[in-house]
């Protein structure tokens, strides 16, 4: 029995899932005739309160999107240091939006307001790039999924309206935070111009993602969207399938937290391990003692076919999921609890 925490993206689609999927009326989207995408559209945008969402093919292709809404070529955006936007999209920002990143030395992937602040280019200081965006993670990947203080963000609001700059958040664990924290799709819908989501990393769909936000910038997506190849057709079963996660594979991501914590508790007690990042979601960040090489600690799980990732830095990471069972769970704490 494979036990795959590498992330929480490698989960197949259940069988309630392929038959809603086979079951699904399509219609070509690119004419925005598929009923099924149409109906996910209105119900992703109604969950944050925007007037408008749109399905993309990948979460890398919705925040590419939504940096090219808010910036021209030559500006800059503000990010943490270990934003996916900057680390894990190929470069795209310069690529597609010819967009540098100003980067901020946050705490786990998040940034204070005042950091924020104190990151802005003076506007008349015509030498610098001119700072036009701020994006921010929730909950943050590399930062071993933590979840932000709604409060900072309201003060990062602030910021952002009183020196003119978009502010975009890529949640594409989103969903993570909200079930942790007890918050609303909503409150995120009032304070970010686009949000970024996905249906394929805890919630268990093959394919998708949603970015919402008001007319003007949302049809100005659609023309993005179009540009970078993401205009799909008959793509009703992707959507049934994020659809069919929303309603059966939300309410369990709970599930998945409390598993990472059970992880998280079991390493820290190892002689092996030398520290673990505060468990919030489905995400677990640990470091090794120096003196036990990375490479024979992955080997030896691996001999009991069990995957986590190497983030570099010295730091591995396991994500809990869906198709990660109570079976599972249960032999991996005692492989771990063995000598
Ligand atoms: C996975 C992820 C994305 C999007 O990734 P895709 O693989 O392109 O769907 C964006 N941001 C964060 C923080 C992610 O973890």
């Amino acid at each position: 029995m494979q036990i795959d925490l590498r992330s929480d993206t490698v989960t197949r689609p259940s069988k309630g899932m392929l038959d809603a999927m086979r079951t699904a009326k399509l219609g070509d989207d690119v004419y925005a005739e598929d009923p099924t995408v149409n109906a996910l559209e209105a119900r992703v945008a109604a969950l944050f309160g925007k007037p408008k969402a749109l399905f993309f093919p990948s979460g890398t292709m919705a925040n590419q999107t939504a940096i090219k809404l808010h910036t021209q070529p030559g500006e800059q955006l503000i990010c943490d240091k270990y934003a996916h936007v900057y680390n894990y999209e190929g470069g795209g920002v310069s690529f597609n939006s010819g967009v540098s990143c100003q980067l901020v030395d946050g705490h786990r992937g998040m940034m204070t307001a005042a950091q924020v602040e104190a990151a802005i280019n003076p506007p008349d200081f015509y030498h610098s790039p001119l700072t036009s965006l701020v994006t921010l993670e929730n909950t943050t990947n590399k930062g071993g999924g933590a979840c932000w203080d709604f409060n900072e963000i309201s003060k990062i609001r602030t910021v952002c309206d009183a020196h003119d700059l978009g502010l975009h958040l890529d949640g594409a664990r989103l969903w993570n935070a909200l079930v942790a924290k007890s918050e609303s799709a909503l409150q995120y819908g009032q304070v970010f111009d686009t949000i970024s989501v996905c249906f394929s990393k805890g919630l268990g769909a093959p394919v998708g993602s949603m970015l919402v936000g008001d007319e003007a910038l949302m049809n100005k997506a659609l023309r993005i969207r179009k540009m970078l190849g993401g205009g799909m057709r008959q793509i009703g079963s992707l959507a049934a399938a994020a659809n069919y996660a929303l309603d059966h594979q939300y309410d369990r991501l709970k599930d998945d937290h409390q598993k990472a914590k059970d992880i998280a508790e079991v390493l820290q007690q190892l002689e092996a391990v030398l520290s673990v990042e505060p468990v919030e979601t489905n995400i677990v960040i640990f470091k090794l003692n120096p003196n036990i090489p990375e490479a024979l600690f992955l080997d030896n799980l691996k001999a009991h076919d069990i995957l986590v990732s190497d983030m570099g830095s010295g730091k591995l990471r396991m994500v809990t999921h869906l198709d990660y069972t109570d079976a599972m769970h249960a032999n991996l704490l005692e492989i771990l609890r063995k000598p």
